[in-house]
């Protein structure tokens, strides 16, 4: 099974995408994960983009199709992808179906977290990623504490890009290029709506149930 998290900046996609990589041994694909790595690595890509991200701004699509394909051709990966904050617009949507084509997979679901502008600022004011365990908190809902976290404070951090100002641009660019896709996967009867605003686990499950029932 592939699935698609689809949501605007801080809706959780990333949190549940954790829960599910592990529940269904999925390989959890994050756009932003692999473009911050280029940053990190200073690669070329990495120097080309790190300020349209600092910005909120989209990455050119070539850039992100190159990651992409580079994913999909790998055999140990076939069926089992989440993609988190991919695709990005009609345009990566369209060149996703292409690629799934070549290498004979399918998209089976696409989950759209469904939160208000309003959680979504303080949820990414708030967020808080740890660079040891990976484990995404937010200071304001779900704080890192020793019972839901073992390694030490220090190591959890901000992302540069979750800032007042650059979220207002985000959600700008995502409502402007990214909300037209929910309308493709409509179409294509793949499109499952979930209220976004619950509990964390409340989420998982009502993504849990609709998978279980289509499998079924
Ligand atoms: P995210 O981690 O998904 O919130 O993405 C952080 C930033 O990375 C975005 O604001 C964009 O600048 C860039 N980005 C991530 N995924 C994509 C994508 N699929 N297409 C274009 N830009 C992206």
């Amino acid at each position: 099974m592939n699935i698609i998290l689809f949501g605007p900046p801080g809706a959780g996609k990333g949190t549940q995408a954790d829960i599910l990589v592990k529940f269904y041994e999925l390989h959890k694909v994050s756009t932003g994960d692999l473009l911050r790595d280029e940053i990190k690595n200073n690669t070329d890509v990495g120097n080309k983009i790190k300020l349209l991200m600092d910005r909120g701004e989209l990455v050119p699509d070539d850039i992100i199709n190159n990651l992409i394909t580079k994913i999909l051709s790998k055999k140990k990966f076939d069926n089992r992808l989440i993609f988190d904050g991919y695709p990005r617009n009609l345009n990566q949507a369209k060149k996703l179906d292409l690629l799934l084509k070549e290498y004979k997979q399918r998209i089976s679901s696409v989950f759209s977290l469904e939160v208000n502008r309003e959680s979504i600022i303080k949820r990414v004011i708030g967020r808080q990623i740890c660079s040891s365990c990976g484990l995404i908190f937010n200071k304001y809902y779900r704080p890192a504490i020793s019972k839901n976290h073992t390694c030490d404070p220090k190591y959890l951090n901000k992302r540069s890009d979750d800032n007042e100002s650059t979220i207002i641009n985000r959600f700008e660019t995502w409502s402007d290029k990214t909300l037209p896709i929910l309308n493709y996967y409509k179409q294509q009867n793949l499109l499952h709506q979930i209220n976004g605003m619950g509990e964390i686990n409340e989420i998982f499950e009502k993504i849990h149930v609709i998978i279980a029932s289509l499998e079924a």
